[in-house]
């Protein structure tokens, strides 16, 4: 068997998400194009982001604000960088200063992480930047987001009170078990922004500490 390279494999496995997440919509009667893939790369060097990239993709997200910084100036400007991570205050600026091309930060969960991008996209004189409402769907203690009860009113401090922020939808994480009720992780359910990562990039090596 001839040898692939990371970056060759992650390639490949991007063609065929895109093509599923393609499929997904047409299903469900939507437009094509209409599923944003979000490629998770959390962990994976720059050589094999670069692989996707010229395969074409260009939405990536990391869920850490250190190896964002590291890796966003390494790779090309026209990516569009999505923040997933539990992003704290005092990180915002440094987080947006570093990465002039983050597109969306998808985890807003408090007015205070809020206000504090509002605020850091105004002193950096910087376009609006796009941000998700992340929302604990499932209830689990171990995720992230406002509680579905204060979903409203973040979204309304959001489109009210952060001229600098751009309210861009929600956000969920599902739970993995695929027997739970709504079925909250199938694309055909709606959703218009989609997170792969180890289906694209292979599974992720923790090191050891
Ligand atoms: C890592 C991560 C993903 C991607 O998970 P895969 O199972 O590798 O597709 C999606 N969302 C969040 C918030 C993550 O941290």
């Amino acid at each position: 068997m001839a040898s692939v390279t990371a970056a060759e494999g992650a390639a490949a496995a991007l063609r065929s998400v895109m093509s599923r997440a393609q499929q997904a919509a047409a299903r469900a009667g939507r437009a094509p194009g209409s599923v944003r893939v979000v490629a998770v790369s959390k962990t994976k060097p720059v050589s094999v982001i670069r692989g996707v990239y010229d395969a074409g993709h260009r939405c990536f997200c990391e869920n850490y604000v250190q190896e964002l910084l590291d890796k966003a100036p390494q790779l090309p400007e026209d990516i569009e960088w999505h923040f997933i991570g539990n992003l704290q205050s005092n990180k915002a600026k440094a987080l947006l200063a570093g990465v002039p091309n983050l597109d969306m930060v998808e985890s807003v969960d408090d007015e205070k992480i809020a206000n504090r991008l509002d605020r850091v996209v105004a002193d950096l004189g910087r376009k609006p930047l796009k941000v998700l409402v992340q929302v604990n769907t499932s209830g689990e203690e171990s995720k992230f987001g406002v509680d579905p009860s204060g979903c409203v009113k973040l979204a309304k401090h959001v489109t009210l009170n952060c001229p600098n922020l751009v309210f861009s939808g929600l956000m969920t994480i599902g739970m993995l078990d695929y027997s739970s009720t709504p079925e909250n992780f199938k694309i055909e359910m709606g959703s218009t922004n989609v997170r792969v990562g180890s289906t694209i990039f292979g599974a992720r090596e923790y090191p050891k500490n």
